[in-house]
């Protein structure tokens, strides 16, 4: 139980930013879609403002006719408003790590879960509900540190955890 759980808890790739995903690479090795989270991964915590290494990278992959949804547990209207700047999918709030969002979105997509990577900064939400879904998970580093006492708490747990992998697949 101990090491499944683990598992599902480390990502298949860690990238010191949301830049270095390299969208050719990703399609070379079977992705045809992305599922992105929203706070402090493509947005600052709360804001609505796309940082311009996350613009350039939703509008490349939308490019290159990769499917492209953002699952987040914010609220539904502030994403909503990010995701119609693409004209993309959106689940919010999708209440990760749980599986429901990450299934409708890989449906929608009309993908196996295997083509789809899961973009996000938190093991415990993206990562766990990513893996947990058959995906091919990502892990970016947060934008901001300013958020809510609750994500306080599972980044410190975050950082027990990771300090207990070695991190040889960071890019
Ligand atoms: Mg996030």
């Amino acid at each position: 139980m101990g090491w499944k759980t683990s598992g599902y808890l480390k990502p298949k790739l860690i990238v010191s930013a949301i830049d270095r995903i390299s969208l050719s690479e990703l399609w070379n090795d079977g992705i045809r879609g992305l599922i992105i989270d929203l706070d402090n991964t493509i947005c600052p915590w709360r804001q609505s403002d796309v940082i311009m290494e996350a613009d350039v990278l939703i509008k490349d992959a939308l490019q290159r006719k990769y499917k492209v949804c953002l699952i987040s547990n914010a609220s539904s209207k502030r994403t909503q408003r990010i995701a119609k700047l693409y004209g993309i999918p959106f689940f919010a709030p999708a209440y990760k790590p749980s599986k429901y969002a990450f299934k409708k979105a890989i449906a929608l997509m009309g993908l196996k879960e295997k083509e789809v990577s899961v973009v996000g900064d938190q093991l415990f939400t993206d990562i766990l509900g990513g893996n947990r879904s058959g995906c091919y998970t990502i892990l970016v580093p947060p934008l901001s540190k300013e958020e809510f006492i609750w994500t306080r708490f599972m980044r410190l747990l975050e950082k027990t955890t990771m300090s207990r992998s070695r991190n040889d697949y960071i890019k």
